[in-house]
């Protein structure tokens, strides 16, 4: 397979992306070494698999080559799905990873770990040579900790535990997140859609 294109400006997420495409035998190239130089890219959409493909069609619409978009986040059940499409900016514009965290386990403060519940998700677009549009849903569920634990990971990796372990994604280490994560059960199901495709 080709170069892909990774339509993303998040290191975090471009890294993790390149780790777990080797493992599918695909080479993904972010869109700085594909030497496409965009301003930050409007994010309008009011669903994840609307603002992917609005990512991935905006470098497709320069390239037309094989394009990859990530839109992704947190949603938690007790806040009705938020921060779902705003987890990048959920502390507001001048938010970071540290601060959209501690807004969130502010918010929580004193729910008792059975209304913890929330998922990671993940939609992968991609679109290829020939403008042909392939979309891939991953999600991981689990709960929100009461506390940041671990150092490791991105975003919300600190406080987010995977059902069925005790330990949150940032104290795992990237190759078990890599496994088991949202990101990883997107690229497989967008592996199972290119093999059922003869690609
Ligand atoms: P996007 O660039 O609009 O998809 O924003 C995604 C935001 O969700 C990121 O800035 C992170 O805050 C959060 N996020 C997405 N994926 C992950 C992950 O794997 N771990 C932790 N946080 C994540």
């Amino acid at each position: 397979m080709e170069k892909i294109i990774a339509a993303s400006g998040n290191k975090d997420k471009i890294k993790e992306i390149e780790a777990i495409t080797r493992r599918f035998g695909m080479v993904v190239v972010s869109m700085k070494e594909a030497g496409i130089l965009v301003d930050d890219i409007e994010e309008n959409g009011t669903t994840f698999e609307e603002n992917s493909y609005i990512k991935a069609k905006t470098i497709w619409d320069i390239s037309h080559k094989t394009t990859i978009a990530d839109d992704s986040g947190l949603e938690v059940d007790y806040l009705d799905g938020a921060p779902g499409i705003y987890s990048a900016r959920f502390a507001g514009e001048d938010c970071n990873y540290t601060r959209n965290n501690e807004k969130l386990l502010g918010l929580l403060e004193g729910v008792p770990c059975d209304e913890r519940t929330a998922r990671f998700v993940t939609v992968i677009t991609m679109i290829l040579e020939d403008g042909e549009v392939i979309v891939a849903r991953g999600e991981c569920p689990g709960h929100i900790a009461e506390d940041f634990l671990g150092e490791g990971g991105f975003g919300y990796d600190p406080v987010f535990v995977p059902e069925g372990y005790s330990e949150s994604f940032a104290q795992m280490g990237t190759d078990a997140k890599n496994r088991i994560g949202h990101r990883a059960r997107a690229l497989e199901k967008l592996t199972e859609l290119l093999t059922e495709r003869g690609l």
